[in-house]
């Protein structure tokens, strides 16, 4: 791939969620398939709802909108067990290429690709329980049996491991129950290996510090077995003071696209989020792409900026697709336009293969 050195092991994906990773027909069938009512007539209809575009995103809340549908269509064990299946299978198959077709199949020969070895999953278990039809533990134990099994079929040539996202738009006790089942599936040895949260900044940035303490309490509750990470900063939503405040509380080894911290820098000259993310060794974990659909970030070329604050500071990043399949997009055609349009150097790739490896939260399963 454009003259990158790739590392022998093949790379590390670190953030995708398992709503955006199954392929829309796949969806589209599987809602049939179980009989799920659809908000849209016909497959065209439903295809152009899921697609992740400019035009039909803009902002994170409208860029999230669709996730609950996927989430209904992926609710259940059997459900839960497919889509990972698919999702895992996908990134081996497709996640290397270039580009994909509009059934989401890959375009690039063999030889063009990156291939992809290791991918950490990440989904809320709450949100596919059926409102509490079907039983939690039945849910992630069916996720954790398709990790298995992948492991096996591909001879342990692609690592996966899960991550649960808690939800800024769950109440505390859905979270809760969340926080105290991942401290157990982590402990019952099964490929959980990290906690996250997801969702909508606005509905809780965790402004209000009665609240950032509720959520210490449940990163506290999932215990010392599972890494930690957090979706933070990626919209106006989050001021720099809650972003100081998140970090300092939740004390997460990795951020999901924390740009609060290089907006204050780059526009207000206040590098206090940086230097804590380079004090603290925190990992950025970036998705180049859907920070463009949800309008955290305006143009390619302004990854430029944002790469060489972090590099300036020293701190290390990440390059993952958030969402492949709803986004049409793959790792290595993103990283590709990031390489065309000279917004990243060639060895800051390389530099970011070798982070991912390092901070992978994969490292924590027991085998
Ligand atoms: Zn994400």
């Amino acid at each position: 791939m454009m003259n990158l050195q790739i590392p022998d092991a093949g790379v590390v994906e670190q953030h995708v969620h398992l709503g955006g990773a199954v392929p829309i027909h796949r969806l589209y069938e599987a809602a049939v398939d179980r009989g799920i009512r659809l908000p849209v007539q016909s497959y065209d209809e439903f295809a152009s709802l899921l697609h992740r575009r400019r035009d039909n995103s803009g902002t994170l809340e409208r860029y999230l909108e669709i996730y609950e549908v996927a989430e209904r269509i992926q609710s259940g064990p059997q459900a839960v067990r497919e889509s990972v299946l698919i999702a895992l299978n996908g990134a081996a198959r497709t996640g290397g290429s270039l580009a994909v077709d509009l059934e989401g199949e890959a375009t690039t020969p063999l030889r063009q690709q990156l291939p992809i070895r290791a991918l950490e999953l990440r989904f809320n278990p709450m949100k596919r329980n059926g409102n509490g039809i079907w039983d939690l533990d039945r849910v992630m134990l069916a996720a954790c049996s398709a990790v298995n099994e992948i492991r096996t079929a591909y001879k342990g040539k692609l690592k996966a491991g899960l991550m649960v996202c808690l939800g800024r738009d769950l109440p505390f006790e859905e979270n809760l129950i969340l926080a105290k089942k991942v401290s157990l599936w982590a402990e019952e040895g099964l490929p959980v290996v990290g906690l996250d949260l997801a969702g909508p900044e606005s509905s809780n940035s965790l402004e209000d510090s009665a609240r950032l303490e509720e959520m210490a309490e449940l990163y506290r509750r999932a215990g010392p077995k599972v890494g930690r990470t957090v979706h933070c900063g990626e919209t106006r939503a989050i001021q720099l003071e809650t972003f100081l405040k998140t970090v300092q509380t939740l004390e997460p080894e990795r951020i999901g696209h924390p740009l609060t911290a290089v907006r204050a820098y780059c526009e207000d000259g206040d590098a206090r989020g940086l230097k804590l993310m380079a004090e603290r060794g925190i990992t950025a974990e970036l998705c180049m792409l859907s920070n463009l659909l949800t309008g955290a970030v305006q143009s390619i070329e302004s990854y430029r900026t944002i790469l060489n604050a972090f590099d300036q500071f020293g701190i290390r990043y990440t390059f993952s697709t958030d969402a492949p399949s709803l986004q049409k997009s793959t790792l290595a055609g993103e990283i590709g336009s990031l390489l065309q349009s000279k917004a990243v150097r060639p060895d800051q790739v390389e530099q970011s293969f070798e982070t991912a490896a390092q901070t992978t939260f994969l490292h924590r399963l027991v085998h």
